[in-house]
C-alpha cells in the first residue's frame, strides 16, 4: 500500500499546480487521474494566462442578444433545450451575479487571485524549463462596432485604476502587431501584460515533470473511489490502495462525480466550449491570441495550428457534442483572418467547470475532515492554476496565505 502526506485527485492544470506547490514545501504527494496529466479540460484552452481580467463573463443583459440565443442564432452560446429545466436555477443564480453592483464585487473579490496569476505562472515555468511554450505578448480583444467598444469603458477605467496595462488601438495600429487581420474591426484592446501559451497540454506535463523531480509520484486511478480508512482518505489503484492523511478534489468538471456521494451538492454547472485547429492560408500567421468580441470566438496560434475556440454551451456535460457554434461563426472567423482548411475531422469538446458567482472554490471541504476542494475556475483555470496552487498549500502547510481565501470558501454554498 502507498501512503503520501497529500493525494491530489485530477491532474489537470489547477491539480497539477497544486501537486506541484505541495511537494515544492516538502510533502509527499501522490497525483491520481484515471487519464494522461493534462489531457481533459486543460488540453483544449486558448492557451491565454490572462492577469487582466476584471469581469467575469455575464449573462447578457440585452432581450436583443437574450432572443438570438434562444432563436440558436448565437455565434458566441448554444444551448440543449432538454437541459435548461436542469440548468434553469443555476442560469437564474449567474444572472443575478451579472447585476453592475455584483461584478464590482466579483473585480473585487478575485483581484488578488488575479494580480498572482502571472508571476506563479512565471515561478513555475522557470522551475519546470517551460520556456518554449510561453509567449509574452498579451492578447488583443476586437470590436467590429463602436458600441461594443463603448462598451468597455468601465473596465478600462477600472484598468486605468487598478494599473493593469492595455492599449486602445484603432484597426490599423492593431493591424501593425498582427498583419495578417482583415479590417474588419474599427477597434481593439491590446492587453499587454497578458502571458499566452503554445501548447496548454505541454505546459500541464512541464508542470507535471517539475513535481516528479521532486519526488511526487502521479497515479493511475479512478477517484470515484476514494473514501475514508480510518484515520486516512484512501483511493484504488491498480498497484493497490493508496492513503493519504489529506485529500484534494480537483477535478475541474468532474468534481460532482465524488462530492455528491459525500453528500456534498455545491451548484457546479460547465460552461461547454470547443476547439478546432486551422492551417492559416499563404503566409499568414498570429503572434498572440485573439478574441472576436462581437462574435465571441478566439483564434489563438499553437503548435497544432491556429486553434480557433468557441464560447459557452448550456448541455449536460457528457451529451453527445453538437459543434453548431462553428457554422454560425466561420464567415466572420474566415472574413477576419485567412483559415485554411481544418487540420481535425472533429472538433475538440471541452467542459468549463463554472459557479454562479464566478469564483472558484480554493477551501476545506466543510465537515469533511481532511478533505480539500478546489474546482470551479470556469473560464480562467489555465490562469489561475498556479496560484491556487500557491493558495492552497499555503492553506493546507499553516502558513500564512497570499490573499485571504474566505472569498473562495465553499460555505457561501452551504448557508
Ligand atoms: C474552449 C475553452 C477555452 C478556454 N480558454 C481558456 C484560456 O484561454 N485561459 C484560461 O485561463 N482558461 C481557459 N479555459 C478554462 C480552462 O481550460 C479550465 O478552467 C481548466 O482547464 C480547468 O482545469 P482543471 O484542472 O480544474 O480541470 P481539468 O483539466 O478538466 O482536469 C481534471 C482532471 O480530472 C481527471 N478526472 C476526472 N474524473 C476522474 C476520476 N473519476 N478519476 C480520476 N481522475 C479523474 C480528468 O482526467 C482530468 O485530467 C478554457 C476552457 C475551454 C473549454
Amino acid at each position: 500500500m502507498a501512503r503520501a502526506d497529500v493525494m491530489v485527485l485530477g491532474a489537470g492544470i489547477v491539480g497539477t499546480s497544486i501537486a506541484l506547490h505541495l511537494a515544492k514545501r516538502g510533502l509527499a504527494v501522490a497525483l491520481v487521474d484515471r487519464g494522461g496529466v493534462g489531457e481533459g479540460t486543460s488540453y483544449g484552452n486558448t492557451g491565454i494566462i490572462e492577469g487582466n481580467t476584471i469581469f467575469p463573463q455575464v449573462f447578457p443583459s440585452s432581450w436583443k442578444t437574450l432572443l438570438r440565443v434562444a432563436l440558436k442564432r448565437a455565434p458566441e452560446a448554444n444551448y440543449h433545450l432538454s437541459f435548461l429545466p436542469q440548468v434553469a436555477p443555476w442560469l437564474a443564480a449567474f444572472r443575478a451575479a451579472s447585476s453592475p453592483e455584483r461584478l464590482a464585487e466579483t473585480a473585487t473579490l478575485m483581484r488578488p487571485l488575479f494580480a498572482r496569476a502571472i508571476p506563479e505562472h512565471e515561478a513555475l515555468v522557470g522551475e519546470a524549463g517551460a520556456e518554449r511554450y510561453v509567449r509574452r505578448n498579451g492578447w488583443l480583444k476586437l470590436y467590429r462596432r463602436d458600441r461594443s467598444f463603448a462598451g468597455q469603458a468601465r473596465e478600462l477605467e477600472l484598468a486605468a485604476k487598478l494599473g493593469i496595462a492595455n492599449v486602445p488601438l484603432d484597426a490599423e495600429a492593431a493591424r501593425a502587431l498582427e498583419p495578417s487581420l482583415s479590417p474588419v474591426f474599427r477597434h481593439a484592446v491590446h492587453w499587454t501584460g497578458a502571458m499566452s501559451v503554445s501548447n496548454p497540454l505541454a505546459l500541464t506535463r512541464a508542470y507535471a515533470a517539475r513535481f516528479a523531480a521532486l519526488g511526487g509520484v502521479t497515479i493511475n486511478a479512478d477517484a470515484r473511489t476514494l473514501r475514508r480508512a480510518s484515520p486516512h482518505w484512501r483511493v484504488d489503484s491498480a498497484a493497490g490502495p493508496i492513503d493519504a492523511n489529506d485529500a484534494v478534489i480537483a477535478l475541474g468538471p468532474w468534481a460532482p462525480d465524488l462530492l455528491a456521494p459525500l453528500g456534498i451538492k455545491l451548484p457546479f454547472a460547465v460552461k461547454r466550449g470547443y476547439h478546432r485547429h486551422f492551417r492559416p492560408s499563404g503566409n499568414a500567421a498570429l503572434s498572440r491570441p485573439i478574441l472576436d468580441t462581437d462574435t465571441g470566438y478566439c483564434l489563438a496560434p499553437m503548435e497544432q495550428g491556429i486553434r480557433l475556440t468557441t464560447g459557452a454551451e448550456f448541455a449536460a456535460r457528457d451529451a453527445s457534442p453538437t459543434p453548431v457554434q462553428f457554422d454560425r461563426l466561420m464567415p466572420a472567423a474566415r472574413e477576419l483572418f485567412p483559415l485554411g482548411e481544418p487540420l481535425e475531422p472533429k472538433p475538440w469538446l471541452g467542459a468549463r467547470p463554472c459557479l454562479p458567482d464566478s469564483r472558484p472554490i480554493i477551501a476545506r471541504v466543510p465537515r469533511q475532515r481532511g478533505l480539500w476542494l478546489a474546482g470551479g475556475h470556469g473560464h480562467w483555470g489555465l490562469t489561475l492554476g498556479p496560484a491556487t496552487g500557491r493558495l492552497i498549500a499555503e492553506m493546507m502547510t499553516g502558513a500564512t496565505p497570499f490573499c485571504d481565501p474566505k472569498p473562495y470558501d465553499a460555505e457561501r454554498f452551504m448557508q
